[in-house]
Formats: structure tokens, C-alpha cells, sequence
């Protein structure tokens, strides 16, 4: 049990929490984070340490259909005044699409997840093979060998690393420009994925005890019919959460007013890979409107 003593006033988005963890009054919460076990750049016990120094409590480490991380942030958190959520963002198909699954407060060592996440890696192994041969025919050479250097080796290659390494050789002035003319849907080095279905990935992390949250819905640009029957199979599949990610315009954003409708809780995270301009930092989360219930009150993770 911690025995801290909180400052009163928390300075980022922060709850009132008379029940979680007891003694703290107020939180500072970050649901949804990147490491090098993915495509973050911190190893998971920097990333600790530098949640801690933002004033983050509660912070879940999220990495790509991987849980390789978690011991090693738990082992940081330890002895720092924070507590670390073991979490996993799979990547999957719903509708011909791919969408991410968060899944938070899971046993890392249940068995079925645990094989599903290592296929996912597999896949990615050799969709990596398939984006640099693509890439290499539209005269990008040697991009495998530097998208698996980039990714170091506790990660799985994905489109990321591929997209620093097209940044690194200036191919392309940024990541978001990776994407645009080499990485994204349709473009040269575009392989569709093989991801496991949406309600493949909820009863991983269900058979895992986690809850299930349907990640940044406003990413994936749907209408708002599309969106409806989104929400719609997540809830047949027992999706738990939506995630409300942004810039902090969502409180009445159209995704509130659907997890309303649908009985969804909200989650909220910074989905943070790298310290930068313009992007959220570790503890920068969408407030989640009163009255509406958050994921984290469902957890059960303690020090
Ligand atoms: P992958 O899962 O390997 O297909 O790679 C997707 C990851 O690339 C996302 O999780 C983001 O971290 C990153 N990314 C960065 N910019 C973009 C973009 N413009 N479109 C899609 N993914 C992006
Ligand atoms: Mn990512
Ligand atoms: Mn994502
Ligand atoms: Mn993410």
C-alpha cells in the first residue's frame, strides 16, 4: 500500500479517487503509452521515470501486441511513487480495416493471449519482408536491414520503424510524410495486414482478465454510420471502453454522446511514442467528462 502525501492541486487532467489508490485524493492518469518494445523511443524504465517526473500515478504501459515491457516498467515503478497498469494495444481487422484494441489490467501470462500476440509478431515479421521488397522495387533499398536496426531487439519491425528509416536516409522530411508516400494504404510499400479479427483480440484480453478498449475511434475516419456499427459489433463482442484521445474537443464529441448510448466506460491515454513538439507528452490526456464512467475505476492493479 502506498503512503504518500499529495500535493493538493494535480496539475494535469486529474481525478478525485477517495477509493483508488486510498490516500491519494487526486490523480494524474495515462491509460494508453508506447515503448522500445514497440514503437516507442523510451526503454519501459524511462518511461516510468519520466511519467513520474510529470506527476503521472497511474500509467499503462500499451505496447503493439507486445508484453514484453511490463515486467521491467512494473520493476522501475517499484520503488517510485507511481503505478503501472500491464497493458497491450493489439492490432486488428474489423470490417476490412485495422483497428487497435487496448487491453488494460491483463495477466500477461495467460496462455492465449499470449500465443495470439506472438503470431501477430510473426505476421509482422514477415509483412516486414513483403515492405521492404515493395519498397526496394520503388528503388527505397536496404529498407529491411535498417527498419530491424531502428527497431532494436526487444521490438517486433513495424510501419514505424520503416518510416524512421525512410526519414533517416531523407527519402522524406517526416514520419507523417513516410506514411503519405511510401507506407500508407495504397501507396509502394503498402502490404495489407493479417491482423486477427476485432473480436478475436477482445476475447484475448478478456481470457486475460483485462478490460477491452476500443482505441482512438476518431483515427480510423469513419462516417457516422460506420461508426455506429462499429460501436455496435464492440459491444456484441463485450468491447468494455472507448478511448477518447485529441486534443481535449471531444467532451461532447460525437464518440461521448455513442459510449453513452452504448453503456461504454471512457479511457483515456496519451498514446505517447516519443518526446517531441506537437505531440503529447506522457500524462497530456482528454479530460473525461463527469458523470460518464472511466475504465481505470474498474481496475484492479495495485502496487
Ligand atoms: P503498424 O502497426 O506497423 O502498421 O504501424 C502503425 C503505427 O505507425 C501506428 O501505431 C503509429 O504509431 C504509427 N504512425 C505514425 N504516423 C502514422 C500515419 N500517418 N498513419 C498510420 N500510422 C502512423
Ligand atoms: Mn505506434
Ligand atoms: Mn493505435
Ligand atoms: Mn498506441
Amino acid at each position: 500500500m502506498r503512503s504518500v502525501v499529495r500535493k493538493p492541486q494535480c496539475e494535469r487532467v486529474c481525478y478525485d479517487a477517495p477509493s483508488f489508490p486510498p490516500a491519494i485524493h487526486s490523480l494524474s492518469i495515462d491509460l494508453h503509452t508506447h515503448s522500445t518494445y514497440s514503437d516507442g523511443v523510451l526503454s519501459p524504465a524511462d518511461l516510468v521515470r519520466r511519467a513520474v517526473s510529470r506527476g503521472v500515478d497511474l500509467l499503462a504501459l500499451t505496447d503493439h501486441d507486445d508484453t514484453g515491457g511490463v515486467a521491467e516498467a512494473q520493476d522501475a515503478a517499484s520503488d517510485l511513487d507511481i503505478v503501472v497498469v500491464p497493458g497491450v494495444e493489439i492490432s486488428a481487422i474489423w470490417s476490412g480495416q485495422t483497428i487497435h484494441i487496448v487491453g488494460l489490467d491483463i495477466d500477461v501470462r495467460a496462455p492465449e493471449l499470449a500465443d495470439g500476440l506472438t503470431s501477430i509478431r510473426h505476421s509482422r515479421g514477415e509483412r516486414a519482408i513483403r515492405i521492404a521488397a515493395q519498397l526496394d522495387a520503388a528503388g527505397v533499398t536496404g529498407s529491411l536491414q535498417g527498419a530491424t536496426r531502428l527497431a532494436g531487439s526487444s521490438a517486433a519491425v513495424g510501419r514505424s520503424h520503416f518510416a524512421r528509416f525512410l526519414v533517416e536516409q531523407k527519402y522524406v522530411r517526416n514520419s507523417d510524410d513516410a506514411f503519405r508516400r511510401y507506407l500508407g494504404t495504397g501507396r509502394a510499400g503498402y502490404v495489407p495486414p493479417s491482423w486477427p479479427d476485432a473480436a478475436q483480440a477482445i476475447a484475448w484480453i478478456h481470457g486475460a482478465g483485462g478490460q477491452t478498449v476500443l482505441a482512438h475511434p476518431d483515427r480510423y475516419r469513419l462516417s457516422p454510420r460506420v461508426m455506429q456499427s462499429l460501436f455496435t459489433d464492440f459491444r456484441h463482442s463485450g468491447g468494455d471502453a472507448v478511448e477518447i484521445s485529441g486534443d481535449g474537443r471531444y467532451k461532447s464529441s460525437a464518440q461521448v454522446r455513442l459510449a453513452r448510448r452504448f453503456g461504454f466506460a471512457l479511457s483515456s491515454g496519451s498514446d505517447f511514442h516519443a518526446p517531441g513538439k506537437n505531440v503529447a507528452d506522457l500524462g497530456d490526456v482528454t479530460e473525461i467528462p463527469s458523470g460518464m464512467p472511466a475504465v481505470w475505476q474498474r481496475l484492479r492493479t495495485r502496487k
